[in-house]
């Protein structure tokens, strides 16, 4: 099976005609990620980051990097709150383009990490949505406060045009009880909302409509594992287009090994360490999302400092390699299983595009699944590509994600008010 030319790939979003550009924010608890989109064309016009939010002090202030027409411009400032790095990116705007005015905003999309049970797609931001998010703050205490601040901010200073909640928990609302039911008191698990959410749903979606269209084939017609690794990594299966399992939980703790995340462990690992090294859930929760994973094994969560370490002869960073591995080969098995056919092994995000020994690792040894990798193919570099050899019953492929004009189709879509059956397929 071969990619279809761009030219020839159905684009449903031709049919929208103008739409001006949709700004994608993403609010971290301190940092802030923008990028003005065209939701037809699918390129990115201008984008930026704010980190250091409410760090303030000379030069350990906030670090401002704006890119418009093939130029970075870099600020250090000082940038209290998410309220002032919102002003200093519409500043940026302004003053090094391009001008939102003439860019023609048609919406602002915000990407919100944890829409609980209650949104299964993109919604329209009202008062009640904003205080529907915010309730959802006991659920995602360390990402849904920034989420909410940033679009109570970004509704004030542009005012008027319409803003759109995209949920990375979204897609995985499909999700079958069998997959998404944890298996702890029922009682328990309803009164607190305790279930496996999912996470990454933009990309996963994203991706397995992507597939579908470059090969020409409908996503209908796909059994597809997508394995998104970035710095945060998590896989699903996707059954004709709806996903069957995915990785994250609850939090987006659970799953893979991950960039400072532990991914799964015995549960009863945080009893024993509160009972036999006194540390407390807060300890607890840093030790798991932020000193665990690739961080905690090896020193350094960048797989390009990875691959220097294990160069140099560093067991740790090789055993971290072999770990990380290990528990991608476990889902990438578990989800062949529920497939009951695997079509198409999908990689994506920093990781997934950018480091070919991981994808190398992860099919070795799997041929007798129909999965393997051809060693020319895996070692090009490229937009997406499929990097199986032709004689396997499974194409394994690189699919770069792109989460901002994924969430700018979606703001375009609920701004609308209509889905188009063909945006799961939309590239
Ligand atoms: P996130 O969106 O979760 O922050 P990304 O998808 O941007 O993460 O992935 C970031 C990670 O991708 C980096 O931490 C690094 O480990 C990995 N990465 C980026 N570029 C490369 C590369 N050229 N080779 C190997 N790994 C890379």
């Amino acid at each position: 099976m071969s990619i279809l030319p761009e030219a020839e790939r159905p684009n449903p979003y031709s049919a929208y005609g103008a739409h001006g550009s949709v700004l994608v924010l993403n609010s971290g608890s301190s940092s802030l990620k923008y990028q003005l989109v065209n939701p037809v064309g699918g390129e990115a016009i201008a984008a930026g980051t704010i980190e250091r939010i409410g760090e303030s002090g000379g030069s350990s202030g906030g670090i401002v990097s704006h890119t418009f027409a093939g130029n970075r411009t870099r600020r250090e400032l000082e940038v209290p709150d998410h309220g002032e790095a919102l002003r200093i990116a519409l500043g940026m705007f302004d003053e090094i383009g391009p001008r939102l005015a003439d860019a023609g905003i048609y919406a602002v999309g915000h990407r919100v990490v944890h829409g609980g049970a209650e949104f299964s797609g993109p919604v329209v931001v009202d008062d009640g949505v904003v205080d529907r998010i915010e309730a959802l703050v006991p659920l995602a205490p360390l990402h849904n406060p920034a989420n909410v601040q940033g679009i109570r901010v970004a509704r004030e200073l542009l005012a008027d045009v319409p803003h759109v909640a995209v949920f990375d928990t979204a897609f995985f609302q499909q999700l079958p009880a069998a997959a998404y039911t944890y298996a702890i008191d029922r009682e328990v698990a309803a009164a607190h909302d305790v279930r496996r959410y999912g996470f990454h749903g933009t990309s996963h979606q994203y991706v397995a409509g992507k597939v579908a269209r470059v090969l020409g084939r409908r996503v209908q017609d796909l059994h597809t594992i997508v394995l998104h690794l970035g710095n945060g990594a998590s896989a699903s299966a996707v059954r004709g287009g709806v996903p069957v399992d995915t990785s994250m939980g609850l939090t987006p703790l659970e799953g893979l090994v991950m960039g400072t995340r532990s991914g799964d462990v015995d549960p009863a690992v945080v009893f024993h360490l509160a009972r036999n090294a006194g540390m407390s859930i807060d300890e607890l929760d840093t030790l798991l999302n932020k000193r665990s994973g690739m961080l905690g094994l090896s020193g350094v969560n960048d797989f390009r400092e990875l691959r220097q370490l294990i160069d140099a002869g560093d067991d740790g960073a090789a055993l971290a390699f072999d770990v990380y591995v290990h528990r991608l080969k476990k889902y990438v098995g578990a989800y062949a299983a529920l497939l009951g056919r695997v079509d198409v092994v999908a990689f994506t995000a920093g990781v997934g595009e950018n480091d070919p020994a991981v994808r190398a690792a992860v099919c070795e040894g799997l041929e007798g699944f129909g999965i393997a990798v051809d060693a020319d193919r895996n070692a090009a570099r490229g937009g997406e590509r499929i990097i199986s050899p032709d004689w396997t019953s499974t194409l394994v492929m690189v699919v770069p994600t792109q989460e901002e004009l994924a969430i700018a189709r979606q703001c375009v879509e609920a701004v609308d008010g209509r889905r188009p059956a063909a945006a799961v397929t939309a590239g």
